[in-house]
């Protein structure tokens, strides 16, 4: 059985096939065939996406002979909202879901919707899997869920979700394998950190705190999104005339690295700017590892314990220097590296010192996999 999964991003599209056959697959298990298109502006992303995915059957380098032999097709979409909490087949009635709650992630969830259309017009008849990046954390307690405000905002639907969760989830589960240890007895912290970041407070394999709340804009400090800052910061720029939609591109376009750094958003670059002395590129390091450190440790707390302290994602796979300053601060929680493990990850890894009381592991995040497993397990009853 072959599935194909859509990951369609704000600024990237990533396409993978998958095949499942008869025996156990390695979990995870790698795509036969892979591509990633980078948006860079006002191209016709469609048009785009279908070359690629015809690529597979069509062409030089096809790796199927006819669009049939694919059996299903998985999307990543950024928000479910209060409705879609599971992996669900995609009919009318889901789309117009995925599409009532595109208000609160536009850039996100239009693109899933676009995904969706494509696949339906180059592969008709298809069965697809949405598979939510928010429907981990339905398991968040109410204490988690509702935000300080006037109880009516919780009402009108304006409450934490979290995001990030099928890697999230993914990373518990491939720690627990990896440690060989039962997922239901850890306690375990995970950082997943590309250019959104976010943690999570998984107890027992559920989700029970997150960074991001009501969109992925709350919480670390991310490639160029704020993350929490104070609310009365745009009260006070909003009287003195910042509109709403310049508000909104300021804190998820031009904050975060990009904003203090002035370099870029890439945390290779602020690195590299940092190493050369430029001041606001060491600032942006010092205020992203201040802010992980502090979130790490707030869930660490919402667990009343950490087993397992698990680095993923762009910047938590590949950036030694992240771990050790964020690690660094967590002594006191039992967080101890082996800085020569730290500094030669390959694939997953144990980066934990011998005496260390937690478990560190840096982790590839694997959302491609996440959500053809997920897809198979919906599709191939
Ligand atoms: P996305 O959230 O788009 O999936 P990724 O998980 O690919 O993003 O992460 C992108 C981030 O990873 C970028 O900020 C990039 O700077 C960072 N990154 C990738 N490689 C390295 C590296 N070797 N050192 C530091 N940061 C890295």
């Amino acid at each position: 059985m072959k599935i194909l999964v859509l990951n369609s991003g704000s600024s990237s599209q990533k396409t993978a096939l998958f095949e499942f056959g008869a025996g156990d697959l390695p979990d995870p298990a790698l795509p036969i065939w892979e591509r990633k298109l980078e948006w860079k502006g006002a191209e016709d992303r469609q048009s785009a996406a279908a070359e690629i995915i015809e690529e597979l059957w069509g062409g030089s380098n096809a790796v199927i002979g006819s669009p049939s032999e694919i059996s299903a097709v998985g999307h990543r979409v950024v928000h479910g909202g209060a409705k879609l909490t599971e992996p669900v087949v995609i009919d009318p009635s889901v789309k117009q879901s995925i599409a009532d709650v595109s208000e609160i992630a536009p850039l996100h969830n239009q693109a899933a919707l676009q995904g969706i259309d494509l696949v339906e017009k180059l592969l008709p008849g298809i069965p697809q899997v949405a598979v939510f990046d928010t429907a981990f954390h339905r398991t968040l307690p109410p204490h988690a869920t509702v935000y300080p405000g006037p109880y009516e905002w919780f009402e009108r639907g304006i409450r934490r979700f979290g995001f990030h969760g099928i890697n999230h989830e993914y990373c518990a589960h491939r720690a627990a394998r990896l440690l060989k240890l039962e997922l239901s007895s850890l306690k375990i912290v995970t950082c997943h950190l590309g250019n959104g970041c976010s943690l999570a407070a998984i107890d027992g394999g559920r989700s029970v705190d997150t960074t991001m709340g009501f969109t992925p804009l709350e919480g670390l400090m991310m490639g160029t999104r704020s993350g929490s800052i104070d609310p009365g910061i745009l009260t006070y720029l909003m009287r003195k005339g910042t509109s709403g939609d310049q508000l909104d591109s300021l804190l998820n376009h031009q904050s975060g690295l990009m904003g203090i750094s002035g370099v870029s958003s890439d945390m290779r670059a602020v690195l590299k700017a940092a190493d050369e002395e430029n001041a606001r590129a060491q600032l942006a390091f010092d205020i992203f590892t201040h802010r992980l450190k502090s979130g790490i440790a707030a869930m660490a707390a919402s667990l009343g314990g950490m087993d397992v302290l698990i680095f993923t994602a762009g910047i938590g796979e590949n950036s030694s220097q992240t771990r050790d300053a964020a690690c660094a601060g967590l002594k006191f929680l039992g967080v101890s590296l082996n800085h020569d493990k730290n500094s030669s990850v390959d694939g997953d890894t144990d980066v934990s010192a011998a005496d260390s009381k937690v478990k560190v592991l840096v982790i590839r995040a694997q959302e491609d996999w996440a959500i053809a497993q997920k897809c198979f397990a919906l599709t191939s009853l």
